[in-house]
């Protein structure tokens, strides 16, 4: 008897439409579920993985923890440990550990015994330069997964594709038997990423991008917003657009020195103001990256470019 529920169809752009909490089969070993998290930064919220058909699955990013409000994860739990069903759960996986993603890995833990595996903690100070209020400082791996490290089950296998940059500890998953690369917040379905320094780093960014692009993955599935299936032309418009933004800098600059909000505010054009601080980060992960690279220099707050 066939019990696989339809493939699932919603309109990307409307996420009203985007189900919450409910399994989505987006291909024979993967299904879907969405988190009740959506916010500026989020888009619909996290989309959590669950692979494998077999006796046993594997989770990737299981998603928020929270009490209210749009991080009320209680339902989310509900939802994977439905979703996963009579099959064992191998393990645990997370991209990275933002709050949006690896805080719920401990309940499902707790509730299935399973392991937490893939990206490293992040030792990262408490209000120290290093601080992020975005990071989930109570993360801990059983195991940390190095590129090229696979883990299996029943009917799949899966490959650790190591791509630092949006964090240092990202790592994106590709499930061998369709080709089909877990992206996390690395690519993401419906915006760019944040690279936030001092943690996000725009080299090794555009590295881990020209990683994705060398490999030509069948399809991504982010961890926000739809599925990426022209998954070579996506990528090149993606170093496209941080070229673009650099080449944005270094115009204003040879104009003058320049703070960072007065960068941001010719920069975005229309940008949703809760994104400001966000565009700033952006902007100042470019600039070090120019710093590094001999393009710019740096006095206080004021950056001037190098001939
Ligand atoms: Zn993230």
């Amino acid at each position: 008897m066939d019990t696989t529920p339809a493939l699932m169809q919603q309109d990307p752009k409307d996420p009203a439409t985007w189900p919450v909490g409910r399994a989505e089969l987006v291909e024979p070993l993967v299904r879907r579920v969405l988190a009740p998290n959506p916010s500026p930064y989020t888009f619909t919220g996290t989309e959590t993985y669950v692979v494998g058909a077999g006796r046993d699955v594997v989770v990737v990013d299981p998603g928020p923890v929270g009490s209210e409000g749009p991080y009320l994860s209680q339902g989310h739990l509900a939802a994977i440990l439905a979703t996963i069903g009579d099959a064992a759960l191998a393990a645990i996986l997370c991209t990275h550990t933002h709050r949006d993603h690896s805080p719920l890995s401990r309940a499902l833990k707790q509730a299935t015994g399973a392991p937490i595996v893939g990206c490293a903690a992040l030792a990262l100070d408490d209000d120290g330069p290093r601080a992020d209020a975005a990071f989930d400082p109570d993360y801990v791996p059983d195991r940390v997964l190095a590129d090229g490290e696979r883990i299996s089950g029943d009917g799949w296998t899966i490959e650790t594709v190591a791509t630092p940059g949006h964090t240092s500890n990202h790592l994106c998953y590709v499930l061998l038997e369709s080709g089909a690369l877990f992206t996390g917040d690395h690519v993401m379905g419906w915006s760019t990423s944040v690279v936030s320094p001092p943690d996000g780093d725009m080299g090794l960014y555009m590295q881990s991008l020209q990683k994705l692009y060398d490999r030509g993955d069948a399809v991504y599935y982010p961890a926000h917003g739809p599925a990426v299936h022209n998954t070579r032309q996506f990528v090149r418009g993606m170093l496209g657009h941080r070229r673009q933004r650099e080449r944005q800098i270094t115009r204003i600059l040879e104009e003058g020195p320049a703070v960072i909000p007065a960068m941001v505010e010719r920069m975005y054009k229309g940008l949703d103001p809760r994104l400001t601080g966000a565009a700033g980060r952006s902007v100042l992960a470019h600039l070090e990256d120019l710093l590094r690279r001999g393009r710019v220099s740096r006095k206080e707050e004021t950056w001037t470019i190098l001939a």
